[in-house]
Formats: C-alpha cells, sequence, structure tokens
C-alpha cells in the first residue's frame, strides 16, 4: 500500500476503510467485521473509526476485526468536542482502547471544534502522547482559519492530519485549506469520498460524464471518484464499505490511472471552487 508521511515521520496508508454506522445493528455485525478483514487482507490497513459512531460500538467492531492482527492494523480514532478537555480527553481515550482491545491509537483527532479552548485539547493529546496512548494526534472539521489559528498554540507542529468532507462534488477544501496544509505537509484526511448520503451519491455517481471515464476504464463510477482522490498530493481516502464488491472496488480504484483527458471531462462536471466557501460537515 502506498503511504504518506506525517509531520512526525510515521508512515499512514493512503487509502482506509470507514466505519461510520457500523456497529448499530447486531444482525449487521458479522458483516461489517469481515468487511474490515477483507479490507485489511487486500492492503487496507487503515481504519477510521470514532468513540460518536454507533456510541463506541464502531470502535468495538474495529476491535473484533483487528483480534490478532492489532499490528497490521493503522487505527484512526476521534474524540467528541465535548470530551476534549484535559481530564475527558484522557478518560476518551482509555474508553476507545479499551473497545478497540489496543494499548494504542495510531491517530487520534479532535472529531470538531467545540467549547474546550483549543490549546487545552492540544495539551491533552500531548500528554496522551508523551505516555504512548496514542501515537500521533490531528483534527477533523477545521477550516483554513481554525488551522491557523492551532499552528500559533504550543504543540500544534504535532498536528498530523485535517480530516474533512472532500470528493468531487465537494471541493471547497482546494480553495485555500489543502493549499495550507500541503504547504506545512499536513495530510488531508478525504472523509465521504463517495458522498454517503443516498441522494447526493445517486447524484455523484449517477453523473453521465462519471459513468463515461468509467466505462473507459472498465470500472465503476465510484471507482473514479476514489481515483480522483488518490491521485492528488498529500490526500488520505477513507471510504466506507460493508459490501465486500464495494470493499474490492475500493481497493482496486487505487490502481487506476486517470489520463489528462479523464481530468479535463472532471473538471467540466465538477469545477473546483471559483471563492471561498465554508467548509461543508456530515
Ligand atoms: P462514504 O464512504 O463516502 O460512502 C459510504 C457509502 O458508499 C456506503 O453506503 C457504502 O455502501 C457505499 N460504497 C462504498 N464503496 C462503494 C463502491 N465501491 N461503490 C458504490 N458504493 C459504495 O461515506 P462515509 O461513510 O460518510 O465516509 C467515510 C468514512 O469517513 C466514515 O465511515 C467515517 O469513518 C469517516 N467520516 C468522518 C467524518 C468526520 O466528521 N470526521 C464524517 C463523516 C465520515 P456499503 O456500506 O453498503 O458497502
Amino acid at each position: 500500500m502506498k503511504t504518506l508521511f506525517l509531520p512526525s515521520g510515521s508512515a499512514i496508508p493512503v487509502l482506509g476503510q470507514g466505519t461510520w454506522y457500523m456497529g448499530e445493528n447486531p444482525i449487521q455485525k458479522k458483516r461489517e467485521i469481515d468487511a474490515l478483514r477483507l479490507g485489511m487482507d487486500l492492503g487496507i490497513t487503515l481504519i477510521d473509526t470514532a468513540e460518536m459512531y454507533a456510541d463506541g460500538g464502531a470502535e468495538e467492531i474495529v476491535g473484533q476485526a483487528i483480534l490478532g492482527r492489532r499490528a497490521e492494523a493503522f487505527l484512526v480514532s476521534k474524540v467528541y468536542p465535548h470530551n476534549a478537555d484535559r481530564r475527558g480527553t484522557q478518560a476518551a481515550c482509555e474508553r476507545s482502547l479499551r473497545r478497540l482491545g489496543s494499548d494504542y491509537i495510531d491517530l487520534y483527532l479532535l472529531h470538531w471544534r467545540g467549547s474546550v479552548p483549543l490549546g487545552e485539547t492540544i495539551e491533552a493529546l500531548e500528554s496522551l502522547k508523551k505516555a504512548g496512548k496514542i501515537r500521533d494526534f490531528g483534527v477533523s472539521n477545521f477550516d483554513r482559519n481554525d488551522m491557523q489559528e492551532a499552528s500559533g498554540l504550543p504543540g500544534a507542529e504535532q498536528i498530523a492530519v485535517n480530516q474533512v468532507l472532500y470528493n468531487l462534488m465537494r471541493r471547497g477544501p482546494e480553495w485555500d485549506l489543502l493549499p495550507w496544509c500541503r504547504q506545512r505537509s499536513v495530510p488531508v484526511m478525504a472523509y465521504s469520498p463517495l458522498e454517503s448520503g443516498a441522494n447526493e451519491q445517486r447524484r455523484m455517481l449517477h453523473n453521465p460524464h462519471l459513468k463515461e471515464i468509467a466505462r473507459r476504464h472498465d470500472a465503476s463510477a465510484a471507482q473514479i471518484a476514489l481515483s480522483w482522490l488518490l491521485r492528488q498530493e498529500q490526500v488520505i481516502v477513507i471510504p466506507k464499505a460493508v459490501d465486500p464488491a464495494h470493499v474490492r472496488e475500493n481497493r482496486a480504484s487505487l490502481d487506476i490511472v486517470l489520463t489528462a483527458q479523464d481530468l479535463l471531462e472532471l473538471e467540466q462536471a465538477f469545477p473546483a471552487p471559483l471563492r471561498s466557501t465554508p467548509l461543508d460537515m456530515r
């Protein structure tokens, strides 16, 4: 699996597996664990989760999926903003570790900005790192102003990634956030790369231009949408898939090489932003 480097020097895979909505329905549990294991078998060892997902249920699914293979996995989890004070961050991390069945998290993120002062959260994340409970920490749903503000705080040079909503239909981050992060070698993790909401996803994947490009590559529209993200510098992509056919397709999207003509057509079908727009969030 291709990797990028975090500011700490640790390698991070460019393709991962999301887990939002996993762990909610006991009937689906085995399917979800099997999907994550299949992904790992195919080399997609980065798994993204959060204490929020199914109230910890998704972390438990991840824990089951990595049983006996912790060393292979690169685990990302997230702390709720309302837990992100000095003591709350520590306690939330301990709970996540228990559910994950692991003694460390590779990358621990502040899920979004809340009312706890950012400096306090960074301090708390730093002490978790010093204690070896997390290897790296980062943020999520931070726009450029948030990143700028964070960068002035002690310890902020350790912010390893910013995880944001980014896909063909949501190109807002390209205006100023991606350039800002790239300049500082902070990778961006693109969440909802396939527009998870049913209507928006249909709008994206049924786009006739996208479908035509997919046809030329003997691929699916979803694979083209993922490969468009994967070809970008300093971008990590984390689609969630329970259907094993989707997991296989997503892995294979790494091998698709888009041509200049494909990129031109995608640009016309899904134009880049012409002005700054507020960061979208799910
Ligand atoms: P997504 O990955 O863009 O879309 C998931 C949906 O796409 C599922 O319905 C899945 O179906 C389907 N799918 C997956 N692969 C497919 C393929 N090859 N062809 C067609 N459909 C496919 O959306 P997401 O779950 O919102 O985002 C991904 C991950 O990002 C989340 O799971 C979560 O880990 C993270 N996330 C983070 C935040 C944040 O605030 N930081 C917010 C949202 C999401 P099946 O499951 O049936 O296979």
